[in-house]
C-alpha cells in the first residue's frame, strides 16, 4: 500500500511537471493551431488523471477496466487506455480514416 501511495505521488508530480511544461509551450504564439489543439487534448487528460489520483481511481484501462501496468504510467503518466485497448483504438481510427477517404473517393 506505502508502495503505491509514493507512486501516486511520483506520478502526480510528473503530471504536474508535465502540465507547466505544455502551458510554458502553449503561451507561443506561433504555434500551429494543429499543434495547439493537440496540447490542449494532453491537458485535459492531464487534469483528468490529477483529479483520478485524488480520486483513488487512477490508474485503470478505460476500455478494459484492468490496471494499466505501472511502466506505461511512467512513461505516459496520463494514458487512459492499456497498451491493447490503446491500439485497438488506433486501429479503429485508422480503419475509419480509410474508410472516411475511400468514401470521399467514391463522392
Ligand atoms: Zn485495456
Amino acid at each position: 500500500m506505502q508502495k503505491r501511495k509514493q507512486f501516486l505521488a511520483e506520478r502526480k508530480c510528473h503530471l504536474e511537471n508535465k502540465r507547466a511544461a505544455i502551458e510554458g509551450r502553449l503561451a507561443d504564439k506561433h504555434m500551429p493551431e494543429k499543434h495547439r489543439q493537440y496540447k490542449l487534448e494532453l491537458l485535459k487528460k492531464i487534469a483528468e488523471a490529477l483529479l483520478q489520483i485524488g480520486n483513488g481511481s487512477y490508474g485503470f484501462c478505460k476500455g478494459c477496466n484492468k490496471e494499466i501496468p505501472a511502466k506505461r504510467l511512467e512513461l505516459r503518466p496520463e494514458a487512459e487506455f492499456c497498451v491493447n485497448c490503446q491500439e485497438r483504438k488506433e486501429r479503429d481510427a485508422q480503419t475509419k480514416n480509410t474508410e472516411t477517404r475511400l468514401i470521399n473517393l467514391a463522392a
